[in-house]
């Protein structure tokens, strides 16, 4: 990392971790490595993120249906879908000091003084566990590496109960999984992590023109969550790369400070898991296409996306600093309206009783319609910095003066510009915007 994209790093995870969006998991026990926890404004950031995703599975030109689907599945998923044998990555293990790498990334490795390394290794990324209180192989379980599986084996369910019809998504959100050999930079390669997926389920003859229109769809996305779209971009994996069920797959990578990594892949899975899962369990997983008589496996392209990872980009995307007149600096995360934690931050210029019972009033009108706070903490100014840091786009501030004339202060953290409004009007205002 260049110094001074190490400088950003390091103050957006300072931020994240003082103002309460994420704290090391176990923290109070010195942590556990690479576990995270979600403080209130880091699980409502997420929330958000999630929300907006759905909402925007509304636009799209089919039916996209939504499922949510178990942790703990049956192990023989994990056999027919290939992770049981391919879902490892290349590990080389330090013969002097013992410390393992993956060995296929473009990271320097640096253990040891006399560092040498035993011939890479495939190890496989699945954690594994025993389901019930007999520990066998019979009862050998696995948390799931990706949310994608729990689609795929309830196609038949869905196809059926919803009498969907070609073409047809099917998405999912949840933890996933996997024990990475070397997680870190923060959220952005963790052991256990969010995902959200969509199985998109069409004719063959329809492929590339799904895939298409899932990535454009994706970048757009993206875009309107907030990220910077000079900070993004495709990268399409060549031949080497690609997974074992994918055709194709196209990645949409953020620039991180340490460089282009990836956020969500896009893949043409074709009909392998479908094609696997109808093989190992015997049964018909064939879609019926009344409009041409036939039986066949549909073909699948999958925007596979990071939930935890997309909220580190956006954290980075929207950090910025802005120099004052007084030479003070101001440090902001630029969320947009609907996805900021907080949205109106209502902040009484004093402890007054007084001042605190008409903001108390205020949040009452607008909490059922807006995500906002009453910060009464430390003087006017410190709370404004903080408001800024979190990133709450209207601070509303009640003066002595409203008293008097039932008006206060809205300010706009981007503009800085501030309008004097009468209580009464409050909503309408917000609704305005
Ligand atoms: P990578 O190459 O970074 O390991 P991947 O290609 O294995 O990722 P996919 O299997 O395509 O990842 O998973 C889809 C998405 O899930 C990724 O684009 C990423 O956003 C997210 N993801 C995968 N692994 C992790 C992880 N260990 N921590 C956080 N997010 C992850």
């Amino acid at each position: 990392m260049e110094m001074l994209d190490k400088e950003l790093f390091d103050k957006v995870v300072k931020i994240a971790q003082s103002r309460g969006f994420v704290f090391n998991a176990s923290s109070i026990y010195g942590g556990l490595r690479s576990s995270y926890d979600y403080g209130p404004l880091g699980s409502l950031l997420k929330q958000n993120i999630s929300s907006i995703w759905w909402k925007s599975l509304r636009n799209v030109e089919a039916d996209i249906y939504p499922v949510d689907t178990a942790i703990i599945q049956s192990s023989e998923v994990w056999k027919s879908s290939g992770h049981l044998n391919e879902f490892t990555d290349p590990m080389v293990e330090c013969k002097n000091c013992n410390k393992r790498f993956r060995s296929d990334s473009d990271e320097v490795i640096e253990c040891c003084e006399n560092q040498e390394f035993t011939d890479p290794k495939q190890f496989n990324l699945m954690f594994e566990t025993y389901s019930g209180p007999v520990k066998n192989e019979n009862s050998q379980v696995f948390l799931r590496p990706e949310t994608a599986q729990g689609i795929f084996i309830n196609f038949e369910n869905v196809l059926r109960t919803m009498r969907a019809k070609i073409p047809f998504g099917i998405a999912n959100i949840g933890k996933s999984f996997r024990n990475e050999i070397t997680p870190g930079q923060f959220i952005f390669r963790t052991r256990e992590f969010e995902q959200m997926e969509i199985e998109f389920f069409c004719n063959e003859s329809e492929e590339d023109k799904w895939m298409d229109y899932w990535i454009k769809e994706r970048m757009e996305w993206y875009q309107s969550i907030g990220i910077d779209k000079k900070q993004l971009r495709l990268r399409e994996h060549d031949e080497s790369e690609l997974a074992h069920y994918a055709k194709k797959t196209v990645d949409i990578e953020y620039l991180y400070p340490w460089g282009w990594g990836e956020l969500e892949g896009i893949a043409n899975r074709g009909s392998y898991d479908l094609h696997a899962h109808q093989e190992s369990s015997g049964k018909d997983l064939t879609y019926f296409d009344s409009l041409d008589d036939k039986k066949y496996l549909p073909s699948v392209i999958e925007p596979a996306g990071g939930l935890t990872r997309t909220l580190f980009a956006l954290l980075l995307s929207v950090y910025e600093e802005e120099k004052l007149e007084n030479d003070e600096t101001r440090t902001l995360f630029k969320f947009n309206f609907d996805i900021a934690p907080i949205q109106i931050g209502i902040l009484p210029l004093s402890k007054k009783d007084d001042l605190i019972k008409v903001s108390e009033q205020i949040n009452k009108t607008l909490n059922q319609n807006y995500r906002t706070e009453v910060d009464i903490t430390q003087s006017i100014g410190k709370r404004y910095r903080r408001q800024d840091e979190i990133g709450t786009p209207y601070c509303i501030t009640v003066d002595f003066d409203s008293l008097e004339d039932n008006c206060i202060t809205v300010r706009n953290r981007d503009t800085m510009k501030q309008d004097r409004i009468s209580i009464e009007k409050v909503s309408e205002y917000f609704e305005k915007l």
